[in-house]
């Protein structure tokens, strides 16, 4: 049975990509880092059905001694570095705090493979975000980074450190530059899951209008249980590579808008305002991404479309607040 360790256990990526590998076979274990709200903490994994077939062991990415002994604990064959301060907003609130969790926590896990398991295959979580203000229109793992957050510029750190590995300890190590994906799992404050909410809210009386930021930014935004295809099938590779992943479509935020209030039978017209709080220091106004080496290469392609993505979401933040309400 292949072992697989993944950091980020309790988030939207870790919940999807634990089910795909019990799906697979594997054993699959998590880091968890101390909280005192620990029984909120599998709430994902509980959606998904798979909390009780997933192992957690202590640790927290900022804590290298942690790591080292979750991986002599684990044997790990494979490890996703799934963890970080996540939210580019935040990076501007707690710059520092995302640079050593983001940027630090992922070189100590890695460093942490390096001692304990420098057999393991390695994939880290990178992102478009590093793509920034956008050098090339169709963005490919060729197109020069320019990050915009200090999230970004942790990234950055992040993604170099782990081809620096590869190349200098012949590590199997991966860089996966995923761009914007999501799911009902998604984290409340990234914009689609924060509208999706919004328009339940709003269906089911419990909210007038949805403040938001920038309207005319776009992104490329696929569904997370196929991004974490793709992150499995970069650790099935003979030879480690860095691959961007995306669906190769771009939609502006208020298009979003409009697809969601829609599966609600509303117009975002009558509902979205804008708010200055939503907006940013530094913007990343379009990403838009090339997934042709993912294609070729791994045989990786989307299969949720962007619609289906939000009509499963507007769905299940409805049930969600109707079962609250109950
Ligand atoms: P989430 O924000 O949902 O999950 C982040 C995870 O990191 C949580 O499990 C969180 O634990 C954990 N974590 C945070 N700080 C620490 C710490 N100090 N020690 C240990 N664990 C920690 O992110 P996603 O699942 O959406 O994304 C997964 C990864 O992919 C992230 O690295 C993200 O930056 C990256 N990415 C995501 C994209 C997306 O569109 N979703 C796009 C490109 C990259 P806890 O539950 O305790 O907070
Ligand atoms: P990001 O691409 O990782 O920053 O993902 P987000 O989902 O947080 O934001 C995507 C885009 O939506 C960014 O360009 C934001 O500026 C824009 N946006 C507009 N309004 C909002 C809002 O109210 N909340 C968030 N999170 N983003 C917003």
């Amino acid at each position: 049975m292949p072992r697989a360790l993944i950091t980020g256990i309790t988030g939207q990526d870790g919940a999807y990509l634990s089910q795909l590998l019990l799906e697979k076979g594997y054993e699959v274990s998590g880091l968890l880092r101390r909280s005192a709200s620990a029984e909120v903490m599998g709430e994902r994994l509980r959606w998904l059905g798979v909390q009780d077939r997933v192992r957690m062991v202590d640790g927290d990415l900022m804590d290298l001694s942690s790591i080292i002994r979750a991986i002599q604990e684990v044997k790990p064959d494979e490890v996703y570095n799934l963890g970080a301060q996540s939210f580019v907003k935040t990076s501007w609130d707690q710059p520092l705090l995302t640079g050593n969790v983001t940027a630090m926590g992922a070189h100590n896990v890695i460093e942490a493979v390096r001692l304990a398991a420098p057999e393991a295959r390695f994939y880290q979580a990178s992102s478009s975000e590093m793509f920034g203000k956008i050098q090339q229109q169709q963005q490919s793992e060729k197109t020069p980074f320019y990050p915009r957050s200090p999230y970004a510029v942790a990234k950055l750190y992040a993604h170099w450190i782990t081809v620096n590995y590869r190349e200098s300890f012949g590590m199997h190590a991966s860089s996966g530059i995923l761009f914007n994906h999501e799911s009902p799992l998604r984290g409340i404050e990234f914009v689609t899951r924060k509208v999706t909410d919004g328009v339940a809210r709003i269906k089911l009386g419990l909210a007038k209008e949805l403040p938001m930021g920038n309207l005319d930014a776009t992104r490329d935004w696929g569904h997370a249980k196929d991004y974490v295809r793709a992150m499995w099938l970069m650790l099935q590779q003979e030879a480690p590579d860095d691959y961007v992943v995306a669906t190769g479509r771009t939609i502006s935020v208020r298009e979003m808008c409009r697809v969601a209030f829609a599966c609600a039978d509303l117009d975002y017209q009558d509902f979205v305002t804008v708010d200055a709080r939503f907006m940013r220091p530094a913007e990343v106004d379009v990403l838009h991404g090339d997934p042709a080496k993912a294609k070729a290469k791994l045989g990786w392609e989307p299969t949720i479309s962007f619609e289906q993505m939000m009509a499963e979401m507007v769905e299940a933040d409805i049930a969600r607040h109707q079962s609250r309400m109950r």
